[in-house]
């Protein structure tokens, strides 16, 4: 499911006006090195988790990779992404298993095509001036499917995202399970996500 999907679902799901100013506000204030965007939803046994960050707060650059240690420095990021058991740390007790991630960025393209669109962003760079996703800038999109076999016991997620990325100083976080509809911030020093 794509970021835009999720979110939408959950201010829909929400009705709150709190969730709605929140979600405007990321949108006005999109990319900002260091913050990201974590939507959680748990339905029956499924546990869907969408994160969205600056390319900088996981692999420290954001143009294309140009040398081999950079190309190196993407494939570990895409690794570490895909162990979303451990970024994430669901609740021991409600036996989640991971299904599926899916890993989107402007980075992750051929480097044939990455080279296009960065030539033609500096051919047209004056007319991206105001634009968020300009050459300058790239993000990360990933999405993740759990199944857990106890959803009921599924009391919180804990983070040890900011440990693996410790370029990620808080993500606003928005959740909705059967017990709670929440937005908060989480950060190194707070990285639990209660869910009950
Ligand atoms: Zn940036």
């Amino acid at each position: 499911m794509r970021y835009s999907t999720l979110a939408a679902l959950l201010l829909v799901a929400a009705g709150s006006p709190a969730l709605a100013q929140a979600e405007t506000e990321r949108q006005h204030a999109a990319h900002e090195h260091g913050a990201g965007q974590l939507n959680v939803a748990l339905d029956q046994q499924t546990l869907l988790i969408e994160l969205s960050m600056p390319a900088m707060n996981l692999v420290g650059f954001e143009h294309a990779a140009t040398n081999e240690s950079e190309r190196q420095r993407l494939l570990s990021t895409v690794e570490q992404l895909n162990d979303g058991l451990h970024l994430f740390g669901p609740s021991r007790e409600a036996q989640c298993s991971l299904l599926r991630v899916n890993v989107e960025s402007e980075l992750l393209g051929e480097d044939e095509h990455a080279e296009r669109q960065s030539h033609e962003a500096g051919e047209h760079s004056t007319d991206h001036a105001a634009d968020n996703h300009d050459e300058a800038h790239a993000d990360f999109e990933v999405s993740y499917e759990f199944r857990c076999a106890s959803p009921s016991r599924l009391e919180s997620l804990s983070l040890g995202l900011f440990r693996v990325f410790p370029g990620t100083d808080h993500l606003q976080a928005q959740a909705i399970t059967p017990a709670v509809q929440t937005g908060t911030t989480l950060s190194a020093d707070s990285p639990v996500l209660k869910l009950k």
